[in-house]
């Protein structure tokens, strides 16, 4: 596993994100915004593709083990101004997915997220959500594992 992929798990465990559950019944995302944040200071700095990179802009990107990465500053995604995305309208795809994980075909969430609510069943289309693999170089049981990697 690759260093700054390690730090995002660590950091997101401690803060109590990365808790995958299935989505098995109602759940739906009224996300807190910037009265939040939490996923974007606390999972790290997301992977990027090629044309998110182009479209982001390459003077924000880091490489590491021929993946690409926002960079961070001051150890939060550099993007991040007053709570905000200063990138709203290209943010990387795994944000706009934030929180549901496609997860071996299977809708999983995260549980730490604070705008998940069970009131009403709006889940997406499994379908609409890319492979975990896309962005997290590990085994499923690894990334559904509560240990935190050393
Ligand atoms: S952690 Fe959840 S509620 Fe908070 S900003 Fe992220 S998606 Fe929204
Ligand atoms: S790219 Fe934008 S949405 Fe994604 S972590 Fe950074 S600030 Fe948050």
């Amino acid at each position: 596993m690759n260093r700054i992929l390690r730090r995002a798990i660590v950091k997101a465990r401690k803060s109590g994100l990365l808790r995958l559950v299935p989505a098995a019944g109602p759940v739906r995302l009224d996300c807190l915004a910037e009265k939040c944040a939490k996923c974007c200071t606390n999972l790290g700095t997301p992977a990027v593709t090629p044309a998110e990179a182009e479209k982001i802009g390459y003077k924000f990107i880091q490489k590491d083990k021929n993946r690409m990465y926002v960079r961070s500053k001051d150890g939060l995604c550099c993007l991040l101004k007053n709570g905000l995305c200063s990138r709203y309208w290209c943010r990387p795809r795994g944000c706009r997915e934030y929180p549901w994980y496609n997860i071996n075909g299977r809708l999983y969430y995260d549980s730490g997220c604070p705008g998940i609510k069970h009131d009403k069943d709006q889940r997406p289309d499994i379908s609409d959500i890319q492979p975990f693999e896309n962005y997290f170089p590990l085994s499923a049981a690894e990334l559904l594992s509560d240990t935190s990697p050393e």
